[in-house]
């Protein structure tokens, strides 16, 4: 067998192969073969990484292979790797298959050392530069390989700086930065015991194995794990070998960061920042603020110019929005790397339809460039443009949206409190990649130093959350848990709002809209709908919530849960009236005082639905959902009877008062008597006996109405059985309002759903009662009631019998919340409280059922249920309306196993339309081995 080829220079490597070079590696590639100005290098690949991973020692030959690429960098640049006149220096990068920003190691200015360094003073001429790129590479070096942490460095360069009466890096000469060479030289020799290795070649194989090694740091194991990264799309780390390039040679020399267009808004301009006589650390750290790119066209109109060259080649070869790093040394352009840009969801959606439209993607690759979950950025609240108050400092507006919350200043801090449920803002200076789980636990981030390139704006964006970055007005005092904005003080714990999408930051909670919908959403979700076989249905209940769901494209209501219109202030008194009633006739006469309300409140719906499917559930809840608890009655209960104890003493009063003490009595005589007149009228309308026994009434019935089980109990299609006047009622009100619309011209098309449906016998006993009465409504209105009867489908027998359900049945509805609950045995009610974390953490189960449909188990029942459906009736209409109906992988699965429609919550809906079109796009490369 050959032996395996551990490392591929950058002219030779496959371009599409991000496997084995990670994404940075083959990019480096593909631009080097594509003639675009790469400083020469090569990848060591990420089977290498494994290897070193697995046997704590790099494969046979792997160094000999390294020195022999490194020879060919030599040949190259005509530099000498430990030379001392022209000494080669390189950075030792790291790169998987997926991108995971800042989440491992990269060291620059290798090859550096006390005979190199005089080398690199001679080659630039720049004696500040050489030591500046020395400490730059000691403390780097330090820190990764050898394990120093960064505040001995820090601690060394405060003091030099304060011995030198100097506050900014920049300020520091040459003199400066050698003393501070001398003493990050000894923190190494005190620290590790050791000199800083001066042979190239031995610091170059401790860094690339430090860099194979933080493939297993803790950082990129949690980054891995938030974002399920899986070893299917990445595993292990790729090592570049980059030779250097400098952008702080002088005032021709610069280093930045750009996008081919702008990420937060999806602009077709150059978007980024530069630093002139900068090194790209600097700007990633947000260590100095950094200029817009805009403004090179100005300072360096020549770089400019080659830049906007160099983007419209990425552009022409991607396909696709990069996100590139550049750096100018001595008036050279070079690109040290480039990937698919990271975008907002705005920017994801107009770059789009903008690129479809100026030929360079097509419609299917517009539509399907993203994940549909991204949508959900754009249904975030903003601050309402009514209000005008004024911000308490404003930042750069680095990741748009709205949040509001209490400060915490570290991440552990907001880990802690967010776990506790807290609404949180983590404020800091700047963020670094260990503060990635403050990142997740925040509602958004603030930070007073760095750019809109900084880490807090790439990984807030990244995510989606709101952030403000570089609000230099603020200052922040991390061990006194306090900020300072002019006079105003803010604690941990205060609460502010920030606006990520202008950059203010306010004091307290302001109020917040929805997003609305822009052009190139209805252009995108437009095409989304023209594709798409599967159709958006919305879960509503409101006419409200209709006439949103509309606006958000839905496609006719697929859920119209009535106990929600149960549970309002006006009806529900009828209802618990309704609940409490003796009899028959009582029960009646409550339901008949709100057939009424509900049938103004489906024709509402209807009415914002027109020309479109509503599908009304009838009730579903166990009835003493709508009574208040055991414990809530007891207490009032006992409540009212002390009450009635407190009037009789306060009664005797005056009579005490007399005989303790006969002046006060008489200085107050007048009120006492007030008052014991007005006890005594209050006792004879014995007004807390009529509420006492009318609680006690509830109670008993409460007790009556008590189950163990209730989600297994008296509920949907039992209820509705037990207590025909309920549906009864609720199929008048709905057919009633049909029948109205219809008079007054609007297209009115309900569905009426039985909930909880097990046998066939209960369909055909609600169906029964449903034609009596649509008979009944259709004479008296003289019209005809277009409408279809079906059944929800979330108990296993339900599925089980689905040939026979289908014979009456002539839609079905996947309640997939219930029927996950019965598949599994799982409480939906208890179970992500308690052990479902764990088992999602430990990988027991792979997703929470309740989020994402369960393929292998409730879907495959699902599959099942659809074609036996069929087989009896050929056109029978199946959807789903659980949760999952709105998660974009379940989205597909339900179109492969060939259901009508989704429904889901009204926010999910945009982000279901782009699934639903994704799904069908995609349906050639899913299926195989679904349930294996
Ligand atoms: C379901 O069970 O999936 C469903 C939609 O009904 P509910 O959540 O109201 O029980
Ligand atoms: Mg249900």
């Amino acid at each position: 067998m050959a032996e395996r080829k551990f490392i591929y220079a950058f002219a030779e490597g496959d371009g599409k192969n991000k496997m084995l070079l990670g994404g940075k590696g083959a990019n480096l590639c593909e631009m080097t073969q594509i003639g675009l100005n790469v400083p020469a290098g090569f990848t060591v690949t990420t089977e290498a990484c494994l290897t070193f991973l697995e046997n704590g020692w790099f494969p046979d030959g792997l160094m000999a292979e390294i020195k022999k690429h490194m020879q060919g960098l030599e040949k190259a640049t005509g530099k000498g790797f430990g030379s001392d006149s022209n000494p080669l220096l390189v950075s030792v990068r790291s790169g998987s298959a997926m991108s995971m920003p800042g989440m491992m190691d990269t060291i620059l200015n290798l090859g550096l050392n006390s005979k190199t360094l005089p080398g690199l003073i001679k080659q630039t001429g720049n004696e500040r530069f050489a030591y500046d790129a020395y400490r730059r590479f000691i403390q780097l070096y330090g820190k990764i390989a050898l394990g120093v942490s960064d505040e001995q460095f820090d601690g060394a360069m405060s003091a030099v700086k304060a011995k030198h009466g100097v506050t900014q890096d920049v300020d520091l000469s040459a003199a400066h930065l050698r003393e501070l060479c001398d003493a990050f030289l000894s923190i190494i020799r005190q620290q590790t015991g050791k000199p800083f290795p001066e042979d190239p070649y031995e610091q170059l194989e401790i860094a690339v194995q430090a860099v194979f090694r933080s493939w297993m740091g803790k950082r990129a194991i949690d980054y891995r794990k938030q974002f399920r990264i899986t070893k299917d799309m990445a595993n292990g780390t790729a090592v570049n070998v980059v030779t250097m390039v400098f952008g702080n040679m002088g005032t021709d020399s610069a280093t930045g960061v750009g996008f081919t267009r702008n990420p937060g808004t999806g602009e077709n301009v150059i978007f980024g920042e530069y630093l002139a006589n900068a090194q790209g650390e600097d700007v990633v750290a947000g260590i100095r603020t950094p200029k817009p790119i805009a403004e090179m066209a100005r300072e360096m109109p020549e770089m400019y110019r080659q830049l906007a060259d160099l983007r419209n080649k990425l552009e022409a070869h991607y396909h696709e929005v990069q996100d590139f790093e550049f750096t100018i040394e001595k008036g050279a352009l070079y690109c040290l790397q480039t990937r698919n840009g990271k975008m907002n969801a705005r920017a994801m959606v107009v770059t789009s339809v903008e690129m479809h439209q100026a030929g360079l993607i097509s419609k299917e690759q517009a539509l399907t460039r993203f994940n549909p979950m991204l949508l959900e950025q754009l249904l975030v609240p903003t601050l309402s443009a009514r209000f005008s108050g004024k911000p308490l400092a404003q930042g750069l507006p680095a990741s748009p949206g709205a949040a509001s919350g209490k400060i915490v200043f570290d991440a552990d801090t907001a880990e802690m409190r967010g776990n506790l449920g807290e609404k949180l803002i983590l404020v800091r200076e700047e963020t670094k990649p260990e503060d990635i789980h403050g990142f997740f636990a925040a509602q958004g981030i603030l930070t007073s130093r760095g750019g809109k390139t900084s880490h807090a704006a790439v990984v807030a964006r990244g995510m989606g959350k709101p952030c403000v970055s570089g609000c230099d007005r603020i200052a922040i005092d991390v061990r006194e848990g306090r900020a300072t904005v002019g006079d105003a003080v803010l604690h941990e714990g205060d609460v502010i709002t920030i606006d990520g999408s202008t950059g203010n930051v306010y004091a307290g909670e302001i109020p917040t809209v929805e997003a609305s919908f822009f052009d190139e959403m209805n252009i995108l979700l437009g095409w989304a709908d023209e594709i798409a076989r599967l159709k958006v249905m919305a879960n509503a209940d409101t006419p409200r919530d209709a006439e949103r769901a509309r606006r958000y494209g839905a496609m006719g209501i697929g859920l119209c849960r009535t106990e929600r219109m149960f549970n309002d202030g006006d009806r529900l008194p009828i209802v618990q009236e309704m609940i409490l009633a003796e009899n028959r006739e009582e029960r009646v006469a409550a339901l008949n005082r709100l057939l009424p309300i509900q049938r103004r409140d489906f024709k509402g719906i209807f009415r914002a639905m027109a020309g479109m499917p509503v599908t009304v559930r009838l009730l579903d809840p166990p009835i003493h959902e709508f009574l208040p608890t055991a414990e809530q009655l007891e207490f009032e209960i006992s409540h009212l009877r002390h009450l009635r104890a407190a009037v009789r003493d306060m009664e005797e009063l005056p009579d005490t008062l007399k005989m303790l003490d006969p002046d006060l009595y008489l200085s107050s005589i007048a009120s006492l008597e007030k008052l014991r007149s007005s006890l005594s009228q209050y006792k004879e309308s014995r007004l807390e006996n009529a509420i006492i026994s009318k609680k006690e009434a509830i109670l008993k019935k409460v007790h009556t109405l008590h189950e163990v089980n209730p989600m297994l109990g008296h509920r949907g299609v039992r209820l509705g059985i037990t207590f025909p006047e309920i549906y009864a009622m609720q199929i008048r009100a709905i057919m009633e309002a049909a029948a109205e619309c219809i008079k007054e011209n609007i297209d009115a098309y309900p569905e009426i759903m039985v909930p909880q449906v097990c046998t066939l016998q209960e369909l055909a006993h609600v169906h029964a009662m449903l034609e009596d009465i649509r008979a009944e409504v259709e004479a008296s209105y003289g019209v005809k009631i277009k409408f279809k009867f079906g059944s929800m489908i979330e108990v296993v027998r339900a599925c089980m019998r689905a040939g026979q359900l289908a014979q009456v049945a002539e839609f079905f509805s996947f309640g997939t919340n219930d029927l996950s609950q019965a598949t599994f045995s799982f409480s939906r009610e208890d179970a992500e409280n308690k052990f479902l974390p764990m088992y999602n953490n430990t990988g027991i189960l792979q997703d929470n059922p309740f989020e994402v449909l369960d393929v292998k188990g409730v879907g495959r029942l699902m599959d099942m249920t659809v074609q036996w459906g069929r087989q009896t009736r050929p056109d029978l209409k199946v959807g789903i309306c659980g949760e999952q109906g709105g998660h974009p992988e379940s989205i597909r699965f339900c179109h492969f196993i060939g259901l009508n429609y989704v429904s889901c919550s009204t926010p999910r809906v945009p982000i279901a339309r782009l699934a639903a079109a994704q799904a069908k796009l995609k349906e050639n490369d899913y299926g195989k081995d679904i349930y294996a």
